[in-house]
């Protein structure tokens, strides 16, 4: 059974990660979304928190997982013997980085594939910091996450 990984923050999951976990879905029997401590940053939502919301808007489809990591990638991908991970691209903006992080991975364990995903044209522009800096600063962020998320978001910031 063919399985990927989507590694992310996601802080706070925006539609453009729901249409490439979607779009990945219909290539793999399996798609496991993982949440990113991420210690560098100081997180909008916790991951305990991110983890929940994105559970609950795919707990209609069991083929989808969600799980929590912090660490190297390759070794979470070690940890979940799955190791094909699923990248989203934007515009050339995100290449560098993406291409890096695809290389490093590829050179600390040969078995590791990072498939990419070109966003929709209409979520091209949409990223998780915008989100955060709306939702701040009480903008309308209703158009760029689910409603769950939309809901948590006002929640933090009032
Ligand atoms: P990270 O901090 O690991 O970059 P993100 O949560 O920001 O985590 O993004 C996870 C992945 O989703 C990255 O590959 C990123 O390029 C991709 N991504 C983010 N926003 C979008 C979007 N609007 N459309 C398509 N891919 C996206």
């Amino acid at each position: 059974m063919k399985k990927a990984i989507y590694p992310g923050s996601f802080d706070p999951i925006t539609n453009g990660h729901i249409d490439i976990i979607r779009r990945a879905r219909k290539m793999f029997e399996e798609v496991t979304v993982a949440v990113a401590k991420n210690p560098d940053k100081k997180p909008f939502f916790s991951y305990e928190e991110r983890e929940k919301m994105i559970s609950q808007i795919f707990e209609d489809d069991p083929k989808i997982k969600v799980i929590k990591y912090s660490g190297l990638l390759v070794d979470l991908a070690k940890e979940n013997n799955i190791y094909t991970f699923i990248r989203g691209l934007r515009a050339v903006t995100d290449f560098d980085y993406e291409f890096q992080l695809a290389m490093t991975n590829k050179t600390l364990n040969d078995k590791i594939d990072t498939v990419f995903l070109m966003t929709e044209g209409k979520y091209s522009y949409l990223s998780s910091n915008v989100v955060r800096q709306l939702a701040k600063f009480k903008g309308d962020v209703s158009s760029f996450v689910p409603p769950l998320v939309e809901f948590e978001m006002k929640r933090k910031v009032t």
